[in-house]
């Protein structure tokens, strides 16, 4: 059955995926979470005892773009598979390192665009805010999987120049944190950045893009839900999973938390190649995320960035899976199939 829950087939005992979790302060043990991450291709073949013949390609494509998995992630993927749906995500493979007419270095041209040295950029009504480089998760179809993080600007100074085009704006309403992962900042500084934002009066919402709810659910603590909950911005949270088994209980019990905090919380996927590209893995995606009252938003087709040539779908395939999806599915849990098109203002829908 494609829903497979995680508790479902041969999954690693939980000692080794979840920590207790025991009387560690909110902050501490997502951060302890993070740092204990498997970032060893030999590390993560001991713990999944996946076939060794595929190691050597691992530790290469891991020099192009490092591994990096929560163990609760992996404690999510089925023992031995190296064709789990979710490792296959997140697995560094031998394909990575073959050309695909089309896949660049830097698909999206955003080399040379303000919000990829860290800046503000403005669409219609919308600002968006590249709050840090670093992500919890390394997923090997990611757009930005050569983008020069390190040069990314420190410290107070760009956020507080961010904060100032923002206050001089009065046609933007939103404010988006991406990343990288916003929520891998500590949620100190978050907050305050946060405050700053509420102090802006014609901001109405701060909008989160974040796939730590979803690969570390312990990141989603008192700490950062009550400062969540307490700003005058309405919240909205964007999380990232892109097949049922990501949904877990603590996933779950994760999107519950920051609906109760006064979220509005959705999800958006990426149209990949032996992972979702089935309408029975898609539907089983909309309907475990409707069990946790996330509302999928946006599908969208892979960005063609160089290494993930192997993850790509044409698009009259997916514009046909759509449409199976809506002969089956309420509309509220059909997502919306886009492309990201260089220098457009927004996404590209998809027609089907
Ligand atoms: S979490 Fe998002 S930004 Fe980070 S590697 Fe995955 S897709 Fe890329």
């Amino acid at each position: 059955m494609e829903h497979a829950s995680a508790s479902e087939g041969d999954t690693l005992a939980s000692p080794i995926g979840r920590a207790s979790g025991g009387d560690e302060p909110d902050g501490a043990r997502w951060q302890r979470l993070l740092a204990e991450a498997i970032r060893d291709p030999q590390e993560l073949w001991r713990v999944l005892d996946l076939p060794p013949a595929a190691l050597p390609a691992a530790r290469s494509s891991a020099k192009l773009f490092p591994l990096l998995i929560p163990r609760g992630f992996a404690a999510l993927m089925q023992v031995g598979n190296l064709n789990d749906p979710l490792l296959r995500q997140v697995v560094p493979l031998a394909e990575e390192s073959q050309a695909h007419p089309g896949f660049v270095r830097d698909p999206l041209r955003e080399s040379g665009a303000g919000h990829a040295v860290g800046l503000l950029q403005k669409y219609q009504g919308r600002a968006l805010l590249v709050t840090t480089g670093a992500c919890a998760v390394h997923c090997r179809y990611c757009f930005r999987r050569h983008f020069p993080y390190a040069d990314l600007p420190r410290g107070r100074r760009w956020w507080s120049d961010a904060m100032a085009a923002l206050a001089a704006d009065p046609t933007v309403s939103e404010l988006i944190l991406s990343g990288g992962d916003p929520l891998t900042l500590p949620d100190s500084q978050l907050a305050a950045l946060a405050d700053d934002a509420s102090a802006i009066p014609h901001l109405r919402r701060l909008r989160i893009h974040s796939r730590l709810p979803v690969v570390l659910p312990e990141r989603v603590d008192r700490a950062f839900l009550s400062w969540l909950g307490a700003s005058r911005l309405r919240p909205v949270v964007v999380i990232h999973a892109n097949h049922a088994n990501e949904i877990s209980d603590d996933v779950t019990a994760a999107c519950r938390r920051m609906l109760e905090a006064g979220a509005v919380v959705l999800n958006q996927s990426v149209l990949l190649a032996g992972i979702n590209d089935r309408v029975d893995a898609l539907a089983a995606l909309s309907e475990a995320l409707f069990r946790a009252g996330v509302l999928p938003y946006y599908l969208h087709a892979l960005d063609r960035v160089e290494g993930a040539g192997h993850f790509q779908i044409e698009e009259g395939t997916a514009a046909g899976l759509v449409r199976e999806m809506a002969a089956r599915l309420p509309g509220y849990l059909v997502p919306k199939l886009v492309r990201e098109v260089p220098g457009a203002a927004s996404k590209v829908p998809i027609p089907w």
